[in-house]
């Protein structure tokens, strides 16, 4: 998905110019902006690894952006394109992610310059385990202050090789489990980590659509039934977000975007079996349930309902932004839209839900983990039966008083005790309605901002600023 082009500014400074942005619209003063932007430390690391082909020499980075709150969170990211910059800048949207979802953590990003297919499970294991030594002795791996996740090209495998690292390092910490997040389910990990990128996409778009006022500003009609979706990239995120949308909410998902082509289906694709082929086909180009295209960069701009980037950084930019036919752009992936192309946008009045709202379900579930890890139980280990007996108690007086048997559907929905998969899924969407609920408020309480994206920033970096203001390291002028 090789779309990006060449902008007038590198991904690190597009992120700046929006913070910039939203200091003006705040009318916050521009030192707290400067110190807010400022990324605290960004450690490179080479380190060789003997690999199949010999002695090989990878380049990989952490970033940190804030500490204002610890850990620094953010995701790890294996791939060829990988650089500081990029880094930096998704340490940077870590940062006004978790400030806007109120989750207490720093914003930090990992980075290794890698091709995973080039190398086999054990090659990996060998190269994740020295990159977490590498991190951890220098003290940019620890539960308390930098706890790497998920990302693009990793996965639970690499964060189980991860923690088990740290623990062969440090045995003796007793919460070894937390010092990385988006582990299997039974090393210490969570239900629900694995999907939850893509449900809070889900959860987003659900609560966007509960608001008819909104949705008139893209002009589409009310409700999410039968809006014709294309979602470009099938990872995780993508996949997980079109496979809950089309089978919960009834969207059609009339195009997928992967690196090899497009498939399109009118009807909507059945999203098992297109992410079936590419696992078995390793691509697009031999699937039978839609019509096949190579021409994936003009995908974006086909006409459609709802467009979802959920690949890589920079695949809207000011060379295409003319273009897109959307109404509305939900930003499935970090950055998705360039500075230049969100102001193209903008003007054109095509509606963007942002990725630092979007797309922050994953890091969501990531502080649940970390809290299930630090406290060494499991979420409604004490009074899951405790509500069952009390909700069988409640309908037996129910029943008694009306004479009348509740039918079983109802009578299971309440003596039901949440399961913990029960109780992240309701975190996450009340963090998701939560955050929309704040960026509707700052819209409504400063007239100057009219767009989503702004509000997002305006909210997260008043909530920097107070922290960093309640430290004495900047001014903050309401
Ligand atoms: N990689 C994810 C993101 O970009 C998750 C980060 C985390 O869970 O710490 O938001």
């Amino acid at each position: 998905m090789a779309n990006q082009k060449q902008e007038s500014m590198s991904f690190r400074e597009g992120v700046e110019r929006m913070v910039d942005r939203a200091t003006l619209a705040a009318g916050l003063d521009t030192n707290t902006a400067r110190v807010i932007k400022a990324s605290s430390a960004v450690l490179q690391i080479r380190f060789p690894v003997k690999v199949h082909s010999g002695v090989e020499v990878f380049t990989g980075w952490w970033s940190v952006h804030s500490t204002h709150r610890l850990p620094a969170k953010g995701g790890l990211r294996f791939a060829p394109h990988v650089n500081q910059d990029e880094t930096e800048a998704l340490s940077a949207l870590m940062s006004y992610k978790c400030a806007l979802a109120d989750i207490p953590f720093g914003g930090a990003k990992g980075g290794l310059m890698i091709n995973p297919s080039h190398y086999n499970e054990d090659e990996l294991r060998d190269i994740t385990r020295h990159f977490a030594q590498e991190l951890a002795r220098r003290g940019f791996l620890d539960p308390a202050t930098n706890v790497p996740a998920p990302d693009m090209g990793t996965s639970a495998r690499e964060m189980s090789w991860i923690a088990d690292t740290y623990k062969s390092l440090y045995p003796e910490d007793i919460n070894q489990d937390a010092c990385v997040t988006g582990k299997p389910v039974n090393r210490g990990g969570i239900p629900g980590r694995t999907e939850a990128t893509g449900k809070g996409v889900q959860y987003a778009l659900q609560e966007f659509f509960r608001h008819p006022d909104e949705v008139a500003k893209t002009g589409l009609s009310d409700g999410l039934t039968d809006k014709r979706v294309v979602i470009q990239g099938l990872g995780n995120v993508g996949y997980h977000a079109a496979k809950f949308l089309s089978e919960e909410d009834n969207v059609k998902i009339v195009a997928v975007i992967e690196r090899d082509g497009v498939v399109y289906n009118e009807e909507g694709l059945n999203i098992h079996d297109v992410r079936q082929c590419m696992v078995e086909q390793g691509g697009l180009r031999d699937f039978t349930g839609g019509q096949f295209s190579e021409n994936h960069h003009e995908a974006l701009e086909m006409e459609c309902d709802i467009l979802i980037p959920a690949a890589l950084e920079s695949q809207i930019h000011a060379d295409n932004a003319m273009r897109i036919q959307a109404k509305l752009i939900v930003e499935a992936a970090n950055g998705p839209v360039t500075y230049e192309a969100d102001e193209i946008l903008r003007r054109r009045g095509i509606v963007m839900l942002p990725d630092v709202w979007v797309n922050a379900g994953g890091v969501t579930v990531s502080y649940f983990e970390w809290s299930r890890n630090l406290s060494h139980m499991r979420f409604g280990r004490l009074q899951r039966r405790f509500d069952e007996l009390r909700g069988a108690n409640y309908l037996r007086a129910l029943e008694d008083v009306s004479g009348q048997e509740v039918p079983a559907k109802i009578r299971s929905q309440i003596v039901h005790g949440a399961s913990e998969l029960d109780l992240v899924r309701s975190g996450l969407d009340d963090t998701m309605r939560s955050a929309f609920s704040d960026i509707r408020d700052t819209i409504k309480h400063n007239p100057e901002i009219h767009d989503y994206r702004t509000a997002a920033f305006v909210i997260a970096i008043r909530k920097l600023a107070q922290s960093y203001y309640d430290l004495g390291l900047a001014e903050v002028r309401e």
